[in-house]
């Protein structure tokens, strides 16, 4: 008569070291995706730490029926591995068996929080740089302190680049500094906001191009020109759309604990 591992106890001894072979110096995956979509292969086997009946390794007759059928008792492991603790009782103990369920469940626990914080490290990387990408004229000033509408366009297409594949270009076209997409920051909500953040910036193109067709806006003075809006609302538009901007981008600032823009640089007293 053996006293085998409900299914239950077999799936908590699996799930509670990720499914990988719990013998510290093997560590080897035992589960995957089998070929039919409902399909999982499983290499794996939940090894009894003592026999699950008289005579097998280890087997310890003080213990009772449930004792021996308990989650206590069982180590997950991979296929060779449960053919060599069972080899050799000798080397591997009760004590040795127990040793290594402990470790291999830290272990899993422990790679979990480690991604975690590797992403999280990676994700506030790329925040801070382009957070540097908007500290610029283009983001901080008022639409009527602006210089060439033409710089004010291509420093937003820049920007747009540098969101999409973290390459930020100067005015003159050299790269200043290369970073990653916003596509591989793992945080959802993040990733979210930076993709609500490039479409409005494809809107303030799209307007600019539309107010320059209908001359919406004139030119005066010289060498140092400046910009006259026949529309008002228009003008506030503009300078609306890139204060939200920032308001979106600080408030991952301020999740990620690093200073956020604010606009327009100064704040505008009355
Ligand atoms: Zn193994």
């Amino acid at each position: 008569m053996r006293d085998d591992f409900s299914q239950s106890v077999k799936d908590l001894l699996g799930n509670r070291v990720g499914w990988k072979c719990s013998n510290p110096n093997c560590r080897k995956p035992t589960r995957g995706a089998g070929v039919e979509k409902t399909n999982i292969i499983n290499i794996g086997v939940a090894a009894h730490i003592t026999a699950a009946s008289k005579g097998g390794p280890r087997y310890d007759e003080n213990i009772t029926v449930q004792e021996r059928k308990s989650f206590e008792n069982g180590i997950w492991l991979c296929q060779s591995c449960s053919k060599l603790i069972d080899s050799d009782e000798i080397r591997y103990t009760v004590d040795k068996l127990k040793r290594w369920k402990d470790i291999s469940e830290q272990i899993a626990v422990l790679e979990l929080e480690d991604v975690t914080v590797l992403k999280n490290d990676k994700d506030a990387e790329l925040i801070r740089f382009y957070v540097q990408c908007f500290d610029r004229p283009a983001f901080r000033d008022r639409i009527c302190m602006e210089g060439r509408m033409e710089d004010f366009d291509k420093a937003i297409e820049d920007t747009i680049i540098a969101l999409n594949t973290g390459v930020l270009r100067t005015r003159d076209g050299s790269i200043l500094k290369k970073s990653e997409g916003k596509s591989i920051i793992a945080s959802p909500v993040w990733r979210e906001k930076l993709d609500t953040i490039c479409d409005m910036l494809v809107a303030l193109r799209k307007r600019l191009k539309i107010a320059k067709k209908e001359g919406a806006y004139s030119t005066y003075g010289e060498g140092e020109v400046m910009y006259c809006f026949y529309d008002r609302n228009l003008e506030e538009w503009f300078d609306f759309t890139r204060e939200e901007i920032l308001k979106i981008l600080s408030s991952v600032c301020e999740e990620i604990g690093i200073h956020g823009l604010y606009f327009p640089r100064e704040p505008h007293k009355w």
